[in-house]
């Protein structure tokens, strides 16, 4: 069996689909999304087709080994990405051609289904805001009953914020709580845009609404501020949705800078890297919630790993039908779960006539770019 094709699709702003197709005409799909850099990726992974037609698609380390040392210069978010979108499609076919799904050649599945949590939060403390947020929370436990959502602190943060800015997330927070009640787990994404002190100035605020993690309190570059702000909470800290590879986790594991790592199965080096990942992890009692705030075909190359590793704790994902016009999973999430899927592969069909309709460029980048009233860069 040979690598006949490699092609490439852009359906929606945040989904970049990688389809390989073997000559023997078995498919395999993989999801290369590196958010708000539309072109890169698309760009890697042609780069990255001359290499792989021609070759046994089975011999996925051999492949991922190449395409992230024979280039000479290593890693980075555009690389990692397209050897992800890449290492998930190889998989794919993996489990089509052996007939099992992709968990079943991970050593097996260690559970029978897969905890998910879905975007959920009050973000405006208004009356139609409160009544927006309490219609998503009723959708989401009557569609997929789920029992734990994560929000955030929404807009720019600078250094330090007086306390009207700091109280109105924290009445969200212990609102959220009040409304789901203490069986519901509640968590909270600062998306690296507070400095270790605000940050942890504000776990402070929230610590008695009981959260189940707060991430990425800070960026990630620096995992000892990382360590500083875990050192100061009580309660988990998380990270890793932009850390990429083994390499860029190996320090934050050996300082124990946090409590739970979220590596990204589309962003890090695929369902290969995310189970390495996880089993290193292990060691330092760890557990792994898998990043996905993309596609289908993303969430279910993590639900793979989720399965086969002993160390999960709970998989992230939007919401339950979230870019699914596209892209169809073999499950549904019931019960806050995902029921592991029977189906070789991934699990997944694409609606190709969907996933041609390409979108824009424009369309993805705009709006994301964030100045403070002064005018200087902000995060987002
Ligand atoms: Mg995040």
């Amino acid at each position: 069996m040979k690598i006949a094709k490699i092609e490439q699709f852009f359906p929606r702003p945040r989904m970049r689909l990688v389809k390989i197709t073997t000559d023997n005409g078995l498919v395999g799909w993989g999801e290369s999304t590196l958010e708000g850099k539309p072109k890169s990726t698309m760009g890697a992974v042609d780069e990255l087709s001359e290499y792989l037609v021609g070759k046994d698609p089975l011999l996925i380390e051999h492949h991922w080994q190449h395409i992230y040392r024979s280039a000479f210069f290593r890693g980075g978010a555009i690389l990692m990405s397209a050897l992800s979108g890449i290492d998930q499609a190889l998989w794919d076919i993996a489990g089509k051609h052996y007939g099992v799904p992709i968990y079943k050649l991970l050593g097996g599945p260690v559970r029978d289904r897969v905890r998910v949590y879905a975007h959920w939060g009050i973000r405006d403390l208004s009356d139609e805001g409160k009544a927006t947020a309490k219609e998503r929370l009723d959708y989401l436990q009557k569609t997929g009953g789920y029992m734990a959502f994560k929000s955030g602190p929404a807009g720019k943060w600078r250094a330090h914020e007086p306390p009207a800015r700091i109280d109105q997330f924290v009445e969200a927070a212990y609102t959220m709580r009040e409304w789901v009640g203490p069986e519901v787990e509640l968590c909270f994404d600062f998306h690296g845009k507070m400095t270790p002190a605000l940050a942890i100035e504000i776990c402070h605020e929230i610590k008695g609404m009981r959260p189940m993690f707060v991430e990425e309190p800070v960026p990630q570059e620096n995992v000892d501020a990382l360590k500083l702000v875990a050192d100061h909470v009580p309660f988990p800290i998380a990270t890793g949705e932009r850390l990429l590879s083994r390499w860029e986790f190996r320090r934050l594991f050996e300082i124990q800078a946090c409590a739970y790592i979220q590596p990204d199965g589309s962003h890090a080096g695929g369902i290969s890297e995310l189970k390495r990942i996880a089993n290193m992890a292990e060691v330092y009692y760890m557990h792994i919630m898998p990043h996905c705030a993309i596609g289908p075909v993303a969430l279910s190359a993590c639900m793979h790993v989720d399965a086969a590793v002993p160390n999960f704790l709970i998989q992230e994902s939007v919401g339950p039908d979230w870019l699914m016009d596209v892209a169809q999973p073999a499950w549904r999430v019931k019960d806050g779960y995902i029921e592991l899927p029977t189906v070789p592969g991934l699990g997944i069909e694409v609606d190709e006539a969907e996933a041609a309709k390409m979108a824009t460029y424009r369309e993805e980048l705009g709006g994301e770019h964030f100045y403070d009233d002064d005018g200087s860069v902000a995060d987002w």
